[in-house]
């Protein structure tokens, strides 16, 4: 593949940067540094991303976990640019539009038990958990009562940034500062321990990101736990509130990780996957009873929405991110790339230096020690170290501290998911031999 850029453009682009932006969880001294060159991405192919040098990279993270069938896929570009030919943007405040209406009726018969539901769109993660946790407020004042205000959340879960999201967030480095400003929810490790409240009644909801926590480190839950949870809600009233905002579309091996334990919440909080991993919509769904009780005069309507709710844009990339899952037997296809990752993971597993892998779907969290068994320094950032080696040898991704997330978009084949792994155990070796 040719250089697609001049040199000069892109240190320019590199400098512009680093003069003027601020990136996401990023410590910007390091950034900043005249040594540190960000890779500037300029395309991206399938599984496959091309930086300013023309160098290509397997996708080992989807992106940040959004991206499903690959990037630049014909089929979801025309789709875009079929819509962009009619419309980009207008208000869903007083009006409708297409690909939302037929994305609404798509959704409600895809989730099983959400077929009466309702679709409430919004922009990202962080704020379909936001308007859960406030319809969830407010419902429980239209129906009289109000004293179930409090949220129970677990510990290292993580649902988004926002003021509302992050007081049910349970990763320390990331909400501890901020503890003080939260609204107060009640955070436990395990539904053991929920059963153990203390006046369950006051409980507005329970939010879970279903099968598997992904920020803690990719962590399974035991199974059988998320149905446990249900029916624990049910004996108190309590709402329940799936974040399948990781967990969405395919990544544990099924459309959805609710009914592998066949739960259906009273909400679910659809985002990062749902447009094919293409541009920013999200997708609360509502049970039927909750919709209900907001029927009536101007009082009970739900005050809530945002500029871009319901972008035209992003609802016909997820629209045909949906016919894609049924013209490339995606779901179908994945369950024997699955067992390929597992044994590829399994053969990880025996690297000196990788203690814990575990395995959902086509999730992966690996957890890194020295080679004496003992973890690594926690300032000496290795998960970090580790990632950035790995660039060397074809594969982007990023650590949760000292955990190597993998999970690529569900179009990556086996060969490729073998250049992931084995990109990773060279990059430990590199990381290893030059620190000792
Ligand atoms: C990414 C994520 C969020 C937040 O979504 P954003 O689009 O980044 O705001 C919430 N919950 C889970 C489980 C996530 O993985």
């Amino acid at each position: 593949m040719g250089h697609t850029h001049h040199p000069e453009i892109t240190l320019s682009l590199t400098d512009l940067d680093k003069r003027h932006l601020w990136h996401p969880f990023t410590q910007m001294a390091e950034w900043d540094t005249p040594e540190h060159e960000p890779l500037v991405i300029v395309s991206g192919r399938g599984s496959w991303l091309r930086d300013q040098y023309g160098n290509e990279y397997l996708d080992g993270n989807s992106s940040i976990w959004t991206n499903i069938h690959g990037h630049n896929h014909p089929y979801i570009n025309e789709a875009i640019r079929r819509q962009l030919d009619k419309v980009a943007h207008t208000s869903f405040l007083g009006l409708s539009n297409e690909p939302a209406a037929l994305l609404g009726g798509r959704l409600t018969s895809l989730y099983p038990g959400f077929a009466d539901g309702r679709v409430f769109y919004s922009d990202n993660g962080s704020t379909a958990i936001e308007l859960a946790l406030k319809l969830a407020i407010q419902f429980w004042q239209l129906i009289g009562e109000p004293q179930r205000r409090e949220f129970v959340s677990f510990e290292r879960a993580y649902h988004g940034d926002t003021m509302g999201a992050s007081s049910l967030g349970g990763v320390p480095a990331f909400f501890e500062r901020f503890s003080g400003f939260h609204f107060s929810s009640c955070r436990v490790a395990s539904l053991e321990e929920l059963e153990l409240l203390p006046d369950p009644r006051r409980f507005a909801a329970v939010v879970i990101e279903p099968l598997v926590q992904g920020v803690a480190g990719m962590r399974p839950w035991p199974r059988g736990m998320l149905r446990d949870l249900r029916q624990w809600c049910d004996r108190y009233g309590i709402l329940l509130i799936a974040d399948e905002i990781m967990t969405g579309f395919g990544r544990t091996g099924s459309m959805f990780a609710c009914p592998q334990e066949h739960v259906v919440p009273d909400m679910v909080a659809l985002a990062k996957g749902l447009t094919g991993g293409y541009l920013p919509l999200a997708a609360t769904l509502i049970a039927r009873p909750i919709y209900e009780a907001f029927l009536g005069d101007a009082s009970r309507t739900f005050y809530y929405g945002h500029s871009y709710t319901a972008n035209p844009l992003g609802c016909a990339a997820a629209m045909a991110s949906l016919d894609l899952f049924e013209q490339e037997r995606t779901i179908e296809r994945l369950a024997p790339k699955i067992s390929v990752f597992r044994k590829l993971l399994n053969d990880l597993s025996r690297h000196p230096c990788v203690a814990d892998i575990r395995q959902i779907g086509f999730i992966a969290g690996i957890d890194i020690v020295q080679p004496d068994a003992t973890s690594f320094p926690p300032e000496n950032r290795t998960g970090a170290a580790v990632c950035m080696a790995a660039r060397r040898h074809r594969l982007i991704t990023r650590p949760i501290l000292d955990t190597i997330v993998l999970m690529p978009p569900l179009c990556t084949s086996e060969d490729e998911l073998a250049l992931a792994t084995s990109a990773i155990a060279q990059a430990l070796d590199d990381v290893v031999s030059h620190s000792t």
